[in-house]
């Protein structure tokens, strides 16, 4: 039998917490002072099973429970997310790291969704055909799928969940989320508020842990499809591995997000975006800037523009300054120590490859603890596609600058990486900017917008590496995904009409 502390995380099944026997524990820390502030429980495979259980004993009577009442719960979740959002925040920044104005920010886009998926009855209308042949109706639905499995990553612990599980339960499905054990406290914070909304217990279940419960969710027979977000890796090897045990799975990659900026864009407001894409929660957003496309002849400005402003960032503690006893930092740390020493080292390589250091991170001074996982903004200039904080997604604050000649060139950069996540043009030419926008291989692009996050109902996603499957998050085919088809075609009988019977073995034809 485990004994529990009271700073113990563990899962969440049949609306309560469910110690089961996990394998291990994970220490979760505050990035800000690196003090362990609790940990986490890995659950085995028979706690898998366990949670899995329980949503799949939930499926039947919540996919039958009216849409009315469905309606209400997602409303109810709505105004108590609403009305105790501060809460949210705070945990985020707890475990993350990023500033409160910022997980205020991600909670506002989680709450999006929940807002489309209120309108759930209306999605979920299927088509009616009468007489479709003499004596014959044709009707459509959607239906829900049963238990559906979403693994999110550490980097929006309250928004990318929030993307899936909305439309998930307003469809009649019941859920096992598995969060990032970096910061899962988000998500048991979730579910006790679901709970208080008027979900049935077991519609909504956490399950905490590492490749373990991921392997479990991939393989159990129980579980009818995959949402996951992540890195490429297990992106690719998730979608393989689910699709293989006959789930429908989305599984949503990395990215390298490219910001092109013609010669007559506004440069204050390129360079305004830059900083904000480039090192808004310390650079670790799938939809971050990572790489800015100077066009000649603007280069030398735009950098100068852009190095001022990142010289007057404040990196500090992302809680303190949220009460408004004083200001807030511009940016926090990062996840974890590992992470900013892998940033870090990021920052070393491209400086020995021949890469322009025009603003150093590793000399931050932070507002914070000692131990804090600190890095300041770097920018990066004269940077060429064959060094490595080119190629690899650094995921940390930094920003790297590539000059080239032509606008052709800046679309043959984009289109050559592997990822196609984001990107945004920065242009006073709407025909240069509606060029772009058929010229990118990108499934997100911004016109003056450096993060073009799809409004909720849009749907999320990218293409080549950033995206294994074929269904975007939220939107019209986030109900599409979180549903399947049925189609039903109806004769009854109308004796004053036409006689039932008769025999006839050929193929059935309309007429
Ligand atoms: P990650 O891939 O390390 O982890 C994501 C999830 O997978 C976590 O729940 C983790 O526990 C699990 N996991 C980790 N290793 C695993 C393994 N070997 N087998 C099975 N499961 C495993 O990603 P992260 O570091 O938490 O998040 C950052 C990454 O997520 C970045 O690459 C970022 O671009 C990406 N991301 C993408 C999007 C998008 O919309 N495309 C959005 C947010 C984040």
């Amino acid at each position: 039998m485990t004994t529990l502390d009271q700073q113990d995380i563990v899962h969440w099944a049949d609306g309560a917490l469910l110690t089961g026997e996990p394998t291990g524990w994970a220490d979760v820390t505050n990035p800000a002072t690196g003090e362990v502030t609790g940990r986490v429980a890995l659950a085995g495979e028979a706690d898998a099973a366990q949670v899995i259980a329980a949503a799949k004993r939930a499926s039947k009577a919540w996919g039958t429970t009216s849409l009315a009442r469905r309606t209400q719960v997602m409303f109810a979740f709505r105004e108590l997310l609403n009305s105790r959002k501060d809460e949210l925040a705070a945990i985020i920044t707890a475990e993350h790291g990023k500033v409160h104005s910022d997980a205020l920010g991600e909670i506002a886009r989680g709450l999006e969704v929940v807002e489309f998926a209120c309108g759930m009855s209306h999605l979920l209308k299927g088509g009616h055909s009468e007489e479709a042949s003499t004596g014959v109706d044709v009707h459509s639905k959607r239906v829900p799928l049963g238990v559906v499995g979403i693994i999110s990553p550490f980097n929006f612990p309250a928004m990318v969940p929030m993307w899936f599980f909305p439309v998930a339960i307003a469809a009649g499905n019941t859920v096992v989320l598995k969060p990032s054990e970096k910061d899962p406290s988000a998500a048991n914070w979730l579910a006790a508020l679901w709970q208080e909304a008027g979900l049935p217990d077991g519609v909504f279940n956490v399950l905490h842990g590492d490749k373990v419960a991921v392997d479990a969710l991939l393989t159990s027979p129980d579980v009818a499809s995959i949402s996951f977000v992540g890195s490429t890796p297990i992106a690719e090897y998730v979608y393989e591995t689910a699709s293989r045990h006959g789930k429908r799975v989305q599984a949503l990659g990395g990215a390298k997000n490219h910001m092109v900026v013609l010669p007559d864009a506004d440069l204050d407001l390129a360079a305004d975006s830059a900083v904000n894409a480039g090192y808004g929660s310390a650079g670790e957003r799938c939809m971050a800037i990572s790489v800015l496309v100077a066009v000649d002849p603007i280069g030398d400005e735009l950098v100068a523009r852009i190095a001022d402003r990142t010289r007057t960032l404040l990196i500090g503690d992302g809680g303190r300054g949220a009460t408004g006893e004083q200001k807030e930092a511009d940016m926090g740390p990062l996840v974890t120590r590992a992470h900013r020493d892998r940033v870090s080292s990021f920052i070393d390589s491209g400086e020995a490859a021949g890469a322009k250091v025009v603003v150093d991170g590793r000399d931050v001074t932070a507002r914070g603890g000692e131990q804090g996982f600190w890095l300041g903004p770097t920018l990066f200039d004269d940077v060429t596609p064959d060094m490595d904080i080119y190629t690899e997604e650094i995921f940390g604050p930094v920003l790297s600058v590539v000059r080239v000649k032509t606008y052709e060139e800046a679309v043959a950069l984009v289109n050559a990486n592997q990822y196609g996540n984001g990107t945004a043009v920065f242009t006073n030419d709407g025909g240069a900017a509606r060029r772009f926008e058929a010229d990118v291989e990108v499934g997100m692009i911004g016109v003056n917008v450096p993060v073009p996050v799809p409004v909720a109902y849009y749907s999320f996603g990218g293409w080549k590496r950033s995206l294994f499957g074929d269904t975007h998050a939220h939107g019209t085919e986030g109900v599409h995904f979180f549903t399947r088809g049925k189609v039903v075609t109806t004769r009854w009988i109308d004796p004053a009409n036409r006689p039932a019977g008769g025999l006839e073995l050929g193929f059935p034809r309309n007429d």
